[in-house]
C-alpha cells in the first residue's frame, strides 16, 4: 500500500476527529460568517508527485480555501431557494459517505429499504397516496426531466410509439404547456431531445404568475385531441404562486395530457394545515418533482420524483443485463432512474424526517412563511423599498421605490454582500428590475429578519439615498 494511504489508515480517527471539529467550529460560527465572502480568485492546485497524507492537505486548505468558503447553509442566506442542513440531516450525510452503498441490491444491503422508506415517509409529508411511488434524484432539476422523459413516453404510447425503444424521431414532436415554468423545465426538455421550443408558454392571470385556466383550455383544445403534457407549478420562485392543481387535474376528463407538478419547494406547503390548500390536486398528478436540499433541509445532492406510473419509468430507465438480475415487479432502482450506481442519497432525510417528524417540518415551513411576511411588512411600510408581489409564502419579491433601474440595484445588492450579513439575489418581476428572499432554512428567526431589515436599510441609505 502507498505510505501516505497506509500512514491515513493507521491514523483514521485522528483524521476524522479533526473533520469533526472543523465541522462544529463552522456550524457555531455560521450566523456570524459572511453569507456570501466573495472569494478572491485561486490558482488551481497542482497534482503532487507523491501524496501529502490527508493532515497536510487539511491545513493547505484550511490556509488557501476555508474563508471562502460560503455561509450558504445558514439562516440570512436568502438568495434563489437555497435551504440548510438540519443537525440529523447531517448525520446521515456523514454516514452516507462512511458506509459508501449503492442503492442497488436489496440482497446485500438495507440500504434500498432505507431509501423505499423515507419515500414512503415523504409520501405522508406531503399528502401523496399509495398509487405513487417515488425515487431518489439529485435535485429538482432531475426530478422534472425523470417526470418529462414519463410524459414523453406515455404521449408516445397514447400515439401508439415506443419512444424509449425507437426513438423520439418515431413520434414526432410533443407539446408542452405551461404557465410560468421554471427555468430548468427547458433545460430537463433540451435534455429529453424534445427541445426548448416544445414549451408553448399559456398566459397567466393578470398580476400572477398562475396559469389562465381559459387559456390553457384554449391551447388544449387547439391541440385537436392530440395527447400532450401540461406543467402545473407548485411555488413559482420570484412570488409562490400555485396554478389551480385541481382545476389543472379536472381538465384530463376533456383532455389528453399528462399532468405534470413541480413543487420544488412550494410543495411543502403541504406540510401546513395553513397552507395545504394550496397543494390541493397535486395527489392528482401523473408526476411530480420536489427538492429535498431546499425547504427538507438536508444536505444538496436531493430531490424527489414520485409518479403514478411506474411500469412507464422501467420502459424508460431499465438497465438490464445479464450481471445485473431481473426485472420484477420491485424494481430495483437502476431500472428506476437515470444513474446506475448511486449513493445513499435518501439516508439524510431518512434520518431528518424521523427526527423532526411531520411537526417539525410543519413548524419549519409556517416559521419561514411568518418571517417572509414579516419582512414584507417592513418593506410595505417603508418608503425606501416596495413589494413587486404579495407575500404569498416563502419569498418576498421587492424593489426600490422611485426610478430604481436594474444596476442600481445590483450596486445595492454588492453592498449588501460587503457589508455580509445577509444575501439577496436580483430579478425581474413582470417587467420591473427586483431582488427577492427566500426563506426556506430551518435557522432562520425573527432575530435575523430585524438584521436583514438593518443591513437593507444601511445599504439603502450608502446606494439609494446617497
Ligand atoms: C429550485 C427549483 C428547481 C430546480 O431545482 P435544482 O435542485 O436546482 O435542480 C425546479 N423548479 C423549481 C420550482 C425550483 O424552485
Amino acid at each position: 500500500m502507498n505510505p501516505q494511504l497506509q500512514n491515513d489508515l493507521e491514523h483514521l480517527e485522528q483524521a476524522l476527529t479533526a473533520a469533526c471539529e472543523q465541522s462544529v467550529e463552522f456550524l457555531k460560527t455560521l450566523a456570524d460568517r459572511p453569507v456570501s465572502p466573495r472569494p478572491p480568485v485561486f490558482e488551481p492546485d497542482t497534482l503532487p508527485a507523491e501524496g501529502w497524507g490527508v493532515r497536510k492537505t487539511f491545513d493547505f486548505f484550511r490556509e488557501k480555501y476555508l474563508s471562502g468558503i460560503s455561509g450558504s447553509a445558514g439562516p440570512r442566506y436568502f438568495g434563489f431557494v437555497t435551504g440548510g442542513t438540519t443537525p440529523a440531516a447531517l448525520v446521515g450525510d456523514w454516514l452516507t459517505s462512511t458506509f459508501d452503498n449503492n442503492t442497488a441490491d436489496k440482497d446485500d444491503s438495507s440500504a434500498p429499504y432505507l431509501e423505499r422508506s423515507a419515500i414512503g415517509m415523504l409520501r405522508d409529508l406531503f399528502g401523496l397516496s399509495d398509487s405513487h411511488s417515488g425515487t431518489f434524484v439529485s435535485g429538482a432539476t432531475m426530478a422534472n426531466f425523470v417526470g418529462l422523459a414519463l410524459g414523453r413516453q406515455w404521449v408516445g404510447k397514447q400515439l401508439g410509439v415506443d419512444v424509449a425503444q425507437d426513438g423520439l424521431a418515431a413520434l414526432g414532436p410533443v407539446t408542452v404547456l405551461s404557465g410560468a415554468p421554471h427555468s430548468c423545465t427547458f433545460k430537463a426538455l433540451s435534455m429529453l431531445g424534445m427541445g426548448r421550443s416544445s414549451l408553448k408558454l399559456v398566459p397567466c392571470l393578470p398580476e400572477r404568475e398562475a396559469v389562465d385556466l381559459h387559456a390553457l383550455e384554449t391551447a388544449l383544445q387547439e391541440l385537436d385531441g392530440r395527447p400532450c403534457i401540461v406543467i402545473g407549478n407548485a411555488g413559482t420562485v420570484n412570488s409562490v404562486d400555485f396554478d389551480d392543481l385541481e382545476a389543472l387535474a379536472r381538465l384530463k376528463v376533456d383532455y389528453s395530457f399528462w399532468f405534470h407538478v413541480d413543487g420544488a419547494f412550494g410543495g411543502f406547503a403541504a406540510c401546513s394545515d395553513r397552507f395545504s390548500h394550496l397543494t390541493n390536486g397535486m395527489d392528482a398528478a401523473d408526476s411530480i418533482a420536489i427538492d429535498g436540499h431546499k425547504w427538507l433541509n438536508v444536505p444538496y445532492d436531493c430531490g424527489m420524483q414520485f409518479t403514478r406510473h411506474q411500469k412507464l419509468q422501467t420502459d424508460i430507465f431499465q438497465n438490464r443485463a445479464a450481471y445485473l438480475g431481473f426485472l420484477t415487479d420491485e424494481p430495483e432502482f437502476f431500472h428506476l432512474t437515470p444513474e446506475n450506481s448511486r449513493r445513499l442519497r435518501a439516508l439524510p432525510a431518512w434520518f431528518s424526517l424521523l427526527a423532526y417528524g411531520q411537526e417539525g417540518y410543519r413548524e419549519i415551513v409556517e416559521r419561514n412563511v411568518d418571517l417572509a411576511r414579516l419582512l414584507g411588512e417592513k418593506i410595505e411600510a417603508s418608503t425606501t423599498f416596495r413589494l413587486l408581489a404579495p407575500v404569498r409564502l416563502n419569498v418576498v419579491c421587492f424593489t426600490a421605490t422611485g426610478s430604481a433601474t436594474a444596476p442600481r440595484l445590483q450596486e445595492l445588492l454588492e453592498e449588501l454582500r460587503r457589508d455580509g450579513r445577509v444575501y439577496l439575489t436580483p430579478t425581474v418581476y413582470q417587467g420591473t428590475p427586483g431582488m427577492r428572499a427566500a426563506l426556506v432554512n430551518w435557522r432562520t428567526s425573527q432575530h435575523d429578519i430585524d438584521i436583514t431589515w438593518q443591513a437593507l436599510q444601511a445599504a439603502a441609505a450608502t446606494i439609494i439615498q446617497s
